[in-house]
């Protein structure tokens, strides 16, 4: 388990969910790992468990004056900053059911939906490089979805935002080696994937089990996703497994987008 030995990892909203899974998938391939989150608690809670392997910083991702902060830090106590994972995303629907359609979303959760997922990837992706670029080497990894390569009549903020978190990770891809940087830029578009994400869609009581069926019955893998299946698929992207990979996107959804049977509800 040494494929990120002696690399410095920063990967945002990694207090639970995916980019817990994705800290934990990098302690354990030998890099250091910076989780960062708004969920103090939980982050040190999560980074505690890696010992000295790890550590945690509060890090808005909306925030210029908290990027500029943690990676001015991690590049003094570390010297060098290797990958950055922009992981932390929202659905707008923290907070129970809100208009998200088209028609009917206010502009105000329609910005904020954005300000977390669009913002918080560029001020990711500009702090990256900004990091990197005295190596001139790095890996950069965006988490956007499958809702970004579909339409989602219900979610139409966090599916746009998604669109440009795809868009966006080409871009930096192409800027970086145009610039002669060895700084790779991908983007993972996970699909049901369970995490506490879902909770608040998914409720407590007898209906759960019935509603989780509903939500992968056009899954091919007829199954949710874990965590760890994610985490694997950006260790690789993270590693100099994948030095010839920049500016693609990679699906990991169970078959969803494979056929024709996607019901974006
Ligand atoms: P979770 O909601 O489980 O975890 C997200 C974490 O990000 C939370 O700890 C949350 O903190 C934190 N966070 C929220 N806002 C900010 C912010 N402004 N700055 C820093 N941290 C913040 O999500 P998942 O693990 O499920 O999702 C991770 C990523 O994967 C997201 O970008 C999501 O859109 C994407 N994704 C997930 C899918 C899934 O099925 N789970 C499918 C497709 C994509 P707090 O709880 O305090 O708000």
């Amino acid at each position: 388990m040494t494929r990120l030995n002696g690399k410095v990892a920063l990967v945002t909203g990694a207090a639970r969910g995916i980019g817990a899974a994705i800290a934990k998938a990098f302690v354990e391939e030998g890099a250091f790992v910076y989780l960062t989150d708004v969920n103090d608690e939980g982050g040190l809670v999560a980074a505690g468990e890696f010992g000295d392997r790890a550590a945690y910083a509060r890090l808005d991702v909306r925030d210029e004056a908290d990027w500029h902060g943690v990676t001015d830090a991690a590049l003094s106590a570390r010297k060098r900053l290797d990958i950055v994972v922009n992981n932390a995303g929202i659905t707008g629907f923290e907070n129970g059911a809100t208009a998200h359609d088209p028609e009917h979303a206010s502009l105000e959760d329609w910005r904020a939906v954005h300000a977390t997922n669009l913002d918080g990837v560029f001020l990711g992706c500009k702090y990256a490089i900004r990091a990197m670029r005295p190596v001139g080497v790095g890996s950069i990894i965006n988490i956007s979805s499958r809702s970004g390569l579909v339409g989602i009549p219900g979610a139409a903020a966090y599916a746009s935002s998604k669109a440009a978190v795809r868009n966006h990770s080409k871009t930096v891809a192409l800027w970086c080696t145009a610039q002669g940087l060895a700084i790779r830029c991908n983007s993972i578009h996970p699909a049901a994937i369970l995490t506490p994400m879902w909770e608040p869609m998914l409720g407590t009581g007898p209906e759960r089990k019935a509603r989780m069926e509903a939500l992968v019955r056009d899954t091919p893998l007829r199954r949710f996703g874990r965590p760890e299946e994610v985490a694997a698929l950006a260790t690789l992207l993270a590693s100099d497994e994948a030095t010839y990979v920049t500016g693609v996107e990679l699906s990991i959804d169970g078959g969803l987008l494979a056929g024709s049977a996607a019901n974006p509800g």
